[in-house]
């Protein structure tokens, strides 16, 4: 463990590369593992899906839910999806696991749909490495045929590392996409490689600013400048916007007076199983935002 390894590396005085190769063998080890487990809980059943809503601010209703991807290893316990996600693009395995996510997300949306819910979306994380698969728009029609589910209440994230050397392709798939009425989202907002130009040319519906931005509010003062800024920007482009990861009152305050228009973040809900979302769509979060707007006056 670290604090082992820490001690190590002092006694090893000079000899830190030893402390250094060591860790990377640990690395690679636990990388091996974590693949070894993922073809398993493939073929096991093994994955869930949790769910966090995105609340927006003008109805005080969930706009959608954001499928997120949990995995429970009867070994190595709860593994984040921030370490098994990048181990399964890796080995490709992310597009089978990628498929399986989708079809989920599609067979619980039909069901929420139903159940007198009227044009609630279902978000789906998609991975750069699916979306450069041939065969990527074919499945995703597959799959909204087999499902039921309807086009316009899918919703496919995306981040900016697909356009890094993909720009040219990635706009026509995605306008297929767009053309069959599924929406696009950009996730992770001003981390990657973040372009206007790009963002002119995107088929996009809704852009999420990333939980790093929404953290600075109160914090920083030019990370509220940042924030707001992307927002008439974005409204601009007729892009709708999310704010992701709000956690406090006062940046959930801020987001409000600059019309941002919708919210995700702990503050609201946390993610939770299948079993949670009945309950979240029949509540009304319009009452902290009022209070919000209030408190302005
Ligand atoms: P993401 O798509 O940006 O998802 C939002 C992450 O922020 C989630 O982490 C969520 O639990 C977390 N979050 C939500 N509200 C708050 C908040 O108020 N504060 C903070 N600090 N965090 C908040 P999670 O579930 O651990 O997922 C991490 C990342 O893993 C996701 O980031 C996404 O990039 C990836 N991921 C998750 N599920 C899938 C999937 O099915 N497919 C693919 N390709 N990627 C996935
Ligand atoms: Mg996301
Ligand atoms: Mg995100
Ligand atoms: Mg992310």
């Amino acid at each position: 463990n670290a604090d082992t390894a820490m001690y190590c590396a002092k006694n090893l005085g000079k000899n830190n590369v030893q402390f250094f190769q060591e860790e990377m063998r640990q690395g690679i080890l636990r990388k091996i593992t974590i693949e070894k487990s993922l073809r398993k809980a493939l073929n096991t059943s093994g994955f869930e899906l949790h769910y966090q809503p995105q609340i927006s601010i003008d109805t005080g209703k969930v706009r959608a839910f954001e499928a997120l991807l949990r995995w429970r290893d009867p070994e190595l316990g709860n593994v984040s999806p921030l370490e098994f996600i990048p181990i399964a693009e890796d080995t490709g395995l992310i597009v089978p696991l990628g498929e399986w996510v989708l079809r989920e997300a599609c067979r619980q949306g039909v069901e929420w749909n139903g159940s007198g819910c009227e044009d609630l979306i279902i978000s789906v994380n998609i991975s750069t490495v699916q979306l450069k698969q041939a065969n990527f728009v074919h499945m995703v029609k597959d799959i909204l045929q087999e499902t039921g589910f309807l086009p316009a209440h899918l919703e496919l994230e995306i981040t900016e590392s697909l356009l890094i050397n993909s720009f040219e392709q990635a706009v026509p798939m995605l306008k297929g996409l767009r053309d069959m009425g599924i929406k696009i989202s950009m996730d992770d907002f001003g981390t990657g490689y973040s372009s206007l130009n790009y963002l002119r040319r995107l088929p996009l519906n809704t852009l999420k600013i990333d939980k790093s931005f929404i953290q600075d509010i109160n914090v920083r003062g030019m990370g509220e400048n940042i924030v707001s800024s992307i927002i008439s920007l974005v409204h601009r482009l007729q892009i709708e916007v999310v704010a992701e990861g709000v956690e406090t009152e006062a940046q959930l305050d801020y987001l409000v007076r600059c019309n941002c228009d919708n919210v995700q973040g702990y503050l609201l809900s946390r993610p939770g199983p299948a079993e949670n979302v009945a309950g979240i769509i029949q509540k009304n979060y319009g009452d902290m935002f009022e209070m919000n707007l209030k408190n302005q006056q």
